[in-house]
């Protein structure tokens, strides 16, 4: 049903996928029949893998919380969908077919462009403009250097081949609101008379509030909006820097007050880090909490921060995972689902072991690019996470 377009222009299967295992990775949607990416050999072999419950290489990041005991996104989505007659029929037709389907992707999902207002210590150059003016603080730390330059964005000519076929079309970044090719490409499937046909979906920061993009997605059959959030409050201003809390709540009410909006849903989706996991209980709080009818009708769902290792919230010394987990089961949850992929996420957390097996490797790195990023930005670490005592140093 699906494949994911990356900046450079490369076709891959999802936004999750470990590219280094992915063929088509190599080809350029600019150079390619879409028939070409879509039947190479290895989305074939990738089908029948899957149809045959196999687990293919490239999915060891889903492949590996599974086995922590979180739900697994792709399999849950497909179990849930699996009456649909669209996907029955692919199925049958790849499994007939020697992994062939005929059928174009309906579900597209596009880096749009690095065009980024953020400098958010989760991300990298590789994804927004912001950091590539302070890419030297990441160098030093995991190897960022000069030969990975950051990728050119595709071309929106290359990307319109595909709104034919498209039902569901994810929109990523950099900050897509402020995109001008995610506004173009939204613009010209609504000149074209799909828009209406259509659902969308975004990640976005929610620091900028453009009222062309509003505008646009009012015209779609219903929008997904992802607010990347990833605390409340000084947590997430630190993380998502230079962020200001106080805009994130406005925006909160602009988005409550526009009267065009009734097929828009969103959906708080933090980015778990070691910086933000013991504050997660703050965010649930403050979304139980709120005043904004808006906010308080939003679900969460939290997402590990896989890379750089250092960041991943499965370093987390132990002590502090039972203190998560004993704060996590105390909150009130929002809906089945919530309740579902968030007891599951704790599991995840509670099962994990350290990605690095030198404690004190990544308390140095850890240490070292939280100094870089309070020095660039004038922040202050110690007063923001004065919790987490490992992370500020002569305390050990
Ligand atoms: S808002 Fe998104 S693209 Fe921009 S820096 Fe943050 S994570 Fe990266």
């Amino acid at each position: 049903m699906h494949l994911y377009i990356r900046h450079k222009e490369f076709a891959t299967i999802c936004c999750v996928a470990d590219n280094d295992f992915v063929d088509i990775s190599k080809l350029d949607i600019d150079d390619h029949h879409m028939e070409e990416v879509w039947n190479s050999p290895y989305m074939k072999n990738l089908r029948l893998q899957l149809i045959n419950n196999e687990a293919p290489d490239a999915c060891h990041v889903c492949a590996s919380q599974e086995k922590l005991g979180n739900i697994h996104v792709v399999k849950a989505g497909f179990n849930s969908n699996i009456k649909d007659r669209d996907l029955l029929l692919r199925v049958r037709e790849a499994k007939n077919n020697n992994g062939e389907l005929n059928k174009f992707p309906k579900n597209i999902g596009w880096d749009a462009s690095k065009t980024c207002n953020l400098n958010c210590v989760i991300c990298s150059p590789y994804n927004s403009t912001m950091w590539q003016r302070n890419a030297d603080i990441r160098y030093e730390i995991d190897g960022y250097n000069k030969k990975n330059a950051p990728p050119k964005d595709t071309n929106i000519e290359s990307i319109r081949k595909f709104v034919p076929y498209i039902k569901d079309l994810y929109i990523a970044g950099g900050e897509p609101t402020i995109s001008v090719d995610s506004l173009k490409l939204l613009q010209y499937c609504i000149d074209y008379d799909y828009a209406k046909n259509m659902s969308v979906s975004f990640n976005t920061n929610f620091t900028c509030y453009n009222p062309k993009f509003v505008e646009l997605i009012s015209q779609f059959k219903s929008c997904h909006l992802n607010l990347s959030l990833d605390g409340h409050g000084a947590i997430n201003e630190w993380v998502r820097v230079p962020s200001k809390w106080a805009v994130i709540e406005d925006n909160f009410n602009k988005w409550k007050n526009e009267p065009k909006l009734s097929n828009v849903q969103l959906i708080i989706t933090a980015a778990v880090s070691i910086y933000s996991i013991m504050y997660l209980p703050r965010l649930f709080n403050w979304r139980n909490n709120s005043d904004n009818t808006l906010v308080n009708s939003t679900c969460i769902t939290l997402n590990t921060v896989y890379g750089p290792g250092f960041l991943n919230p499965y370093n987390l010394p132990k002590d502090l995972k039972d203190e998560f987990n004993k704060n996590m089961l105390e909150l009130k949850f929002l809906n089945l689902f919530e309740t579902r992929k968030t007891l599951s996420y704790i599991k995840e957390i509670n099962n994990s072991s350290p990605v690095y097996k030198d404690y004190y490797l990544w308390l140095a790195k850890l240490r070292r690019y939280t100094k870089n990023i309070d020095e660039r930005f004038n922040l202050d670490s110690k007063k923001t996470f004065s919790e987490l005592i490992f992370l500020h140093e002569n305390n050990d």
